[in-house]
């Protein structure tokens, strides 16, 4: 079952979808069935499965326009305070509309089922291309660093525009796509673009309001075939920018797809939504630090901490809950500080898992410093005793 704040944390999350079965755009691919239409009225072009997803955003963001972490939650998460900023901007009717016919999804749906292939090679990342070059690089180098693992010699490097929604060749078959059979002649496709281009010319930024594209998949769905993809949305990149940690969140973001794509093709499916998402945090820092791999400095892999730390959530009695920010931080600490130790430098993915695995048991008692509570107090008892034997031949002098 899914929880209105569960939904929340995915459109909040870098979010991967499922590489199998059941994923997100799994549903939306499959053609929607009249009969599952739940409601004719303009407002509702969803099947059930879809309305019940688009009603969780909805009371997810209606929330969360009002209270960026809601009730009792034990922490503060940096992309919600974002996105409550993001959301008040926008007059609470568009807002409704835009989650309850999936805008945020729509330019993702439009790249992965919709675009030619042939214009992959074209892609470009940010709203004017300002990150494609540090995308391609550091996929290049984290491709060669992976190669043992198993994964497809090419995962196609794809981005989400909100631009792609202006240009009506693309909007129109995107939305036959998603909302097949809920159009008739009182209401066609042509009207719902009308509608979605009159909101979206309302929006701050337009076509460039972040949350048309605020997400990032793993997937290895593309229209019909098994192919593998990393999509990353142009709002990733400006929440990146706005909370200032725009010189390392592009190779956050790309690095933490990948890595699940290399535990795919070690087959692993952990079901544990959290456990899945810190090790493709930790397995990121891991490449980034490695002498081999991303060979980050010491400054740029605290920017990756930060980073990590910013896209954590606050929603952990949820079923997609990814990790509170502490958490995300410090699988980004364990897997940098591991690729700079002596028995962590070279190791395979399938023994980096299992040492995470040892790492994720004590994740309930992580402090500040991102130490085992139990470590922690077993380092400081050691510390301890050196002090004492070192006060002991004062006390035996006196
Ligand atoms: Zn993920």
């Amino acid at each position: 079952m899914i929880f209105g704040r569960s939904i929340l944390s995915t459109f909040l999350m870098i979010e991967t979808v499922k590489l199998s079965e059941g994923n997100l755009f799994g549903k939306i691919h499959r053609p929607v069935v009249l009969s599952d239409t739940v409601q004719r009225d303009h407002d509702v072009f969803v099947n059930k499965e879809i309305w019940n997803l688009a009603e969780d955003h909805i009371r997810a963001m209606m929330v969360n326009r009002d209270d960026p972490h809601g009730s009792n939650v034990p922490c503060s998460s940096p992309s919600a305070v974002w996105l409550q900023k993001q959301t008040s901007l926008v007059a609470t009717d568009d807002l409704e509309k835009m989650l309850r016919w999936n805008l945020y999804i729509v330019p993702f749906a439009y790249k992965l089922y919709i675009a030619n292939p042939v214009l992959y090679s074209q892609e470009y990342f940010g709203f004017d291309g300002e990150y494609t070059h540090e995308i391609r690089e550091i996929y290049d180098e984290a491709q060669d660093f992976w190669s043992g693992s198993g994964v497809f010699d090419e995962v196609h490097l794809l981005a989400a525009h909100g631009s792609d929604l202006s240009d009506r060749e693309k909007l129109i078959p995107t939305l036959e796509l998603l909302f097949e059979g809920s159009y008739d002649k009182d209401f066609t496709v042509d009207d719902h673009a009308d509608e979605i281009q009159e909101l979206i010319s309302r929006l701050p930024g337009g076509y460039e309001f972040p949350l048309l594209t605020f997400n990032a998949f793993a997937t290895d769905e593309m229209g019909d075939d098994i192919d593998p993809s990393i999509i990353i949305g142009d709002g990733y990149f400006q929440f990146q920018k706005d909370s200032r940690n725009e010189s390392e969140g592009p190779e956050y973001a790309l690095t933490h797809e990948f890595a699940h794509h290399v535990m795919n093709a070690m087959g692993l499916s952990l079901e544990d939504y959290k456990k899945e998402e810190l090790m493709a945090d930790a397995f990121a820092a891991y490449f980034l630090a490695n002498n081999s791999g991303g060979d980050m400095t010491g400054e740029e892999i605290s920017n990756i901490h930060r980073v990590a730390y910013s896209v954590g959530d606050c929603g952990i009695s949820d079923e997609l809950h990814h990790g509170t920010p502490k958490e995300r931080k410090c699988a980004t600490v364990w897997g940098a500080d591991f690729a700079d130790s002596k028995e962590g430098r070279k190791l395979n993915a399938r023994e980096l898992y299992a040492r995470f695995n040892t790492w994720f048991s004590d994740i309930d008692s992580l402090d500040n410093e991102c130490l085992p509570q139990s470590s922690s107090s077993v380092t400081r008892n050691i510390s301890a005793i050196i002090s004492l034997m070192l006060l002991v031949p004062w006390l035996l002098a006196w």
